[in-house]
């Protein structure tokens, strides 16, 4: 077992400062926020709030309660890690909280979502909550998207109490820790932890944790053909690249940090900053499954 190297990193699990820190540093940048200044603004805001409900007692309960049992279910290989039962209930506890402080400040779609989930009951809020731990592509966006701001986190706290995995114990697509979709994929050097090599880990969209993928695989439909698994770097910047798949016409967002500028990327908010990229890919008849808080 290989002790949390996700943790190691900015930004990573629980550690919504530092991408709030990313946000500020883009949007006050010349030219970095190019065409992404609404989206960054409003992960800001989101970053502002889940980073003042860590501390908070209710929300580290349910953390240590997330995270509970999770060497057990590794040992008998059980994942994912993370009791997510256990999550249903105090996320859904979150989102009227969430609504409250956030609401006014957001678009009318999400705002408008918002309301309907602070007038709907407890039991409503926890079924949405379970539909989104099961798959977060199911609920309606704008409702998916407050499940998202409300459990990232007690999620984030689980994760970030937990152990990697390491390759050898998972090397699927979907996180070990709460099974959420990736939201991107990253390239970084691992000092003395992998010779000869540059691993490529996933970013999950859910918890912020990390975990190693092959390099040559396409995160959605497994293809494994590098001639089928083309990757596009459609400017200048080599550190954010799209890794298509003809396969299944989708796609990931790579970072690769080892590049120029690579250092103060912190993958889960540059994500939201290069939705140029997106739109470009999305020209290309490729489509990605976990879209940004850019909304592509
Ligand atoms: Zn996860
Ligand atoms: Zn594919």
């Amino acid at each position: 077992m290989t002790f949390g190297s996700a943790n190691r990193r900015g930004g990573g699990p629980g550690d919504f400062a530092a991408r709030l820190g990313r946000v500020e540093r883009l949007l006050s940048a010349k030219g970095g926020a190019a065409g992404a200044a609404a989206p960054l603004t409003l992960l800001g805001l989101v970053l502002r709030y889940q980073a003042g409900r860590v501390p908070v007692a209710t929300v580290v309960t349910a953390a240590g309660a997330v995270a509970a049992g999770a060497e057990l279910r590794l040992a008998a290989e059980r994942f994912p890690l993370l009791d997510l039962p256990a999550a249903v209930a105090p996320i859904a506890a979150e989102i009227p909280l969430a609504v409250a402080a956030l609401g006014t400040d957001l678009p009318d779609p999400l705002l408008a979502g918002g309301m309907a989930l602070t007038g709907a009951t407890d039991e409503e809020r926890e079924g949405l909550v379970e539909q989104w731990l099961d798959d977060p592509a199911t609920p309606e966006p704008v409702l998916g998207f407050w499940v998202r701001v409300a459990g990232g986190p007690i999620l984030e706290g689980g994760r970030a109490a937990i152990a990697t995995p390491s390759r050898d114990e998972w090397t699927g697509a979907a996180c070990p820790a709460c099974g959420g979709p990736p939201q991107v994929s990253v390239i970084a050097e691992e000092s003395g932890e992998f010779m000869g090599g540059s691993p490529r880990s996933l970013v999950c969209s859910r918890c912020a944790g990390w975990w190693t993928f092959p390099r040559v695989k396409c995160t959605w439909c497994g293809e494994g053909d590098p001639r089928r698994l083309p990757s596009f770097v459609p400017d200048e910047r080599k550190v954010a690249r799209i890794d298509g798949c003809e396969t299944c016409s989708s796609y990931v967002k790579t970072f690769d940090l080892r590049e120029a500028g690579g250092i103060e990327m912190v993958p889960l908010v540059d994500d939201v900053a290069t939705v140029s990229l997106d739109l470009w890919a999305n020209d290309q008849g490729l489509a990605r499954h976990m879209v940004s808080f850019a909304g592509v």
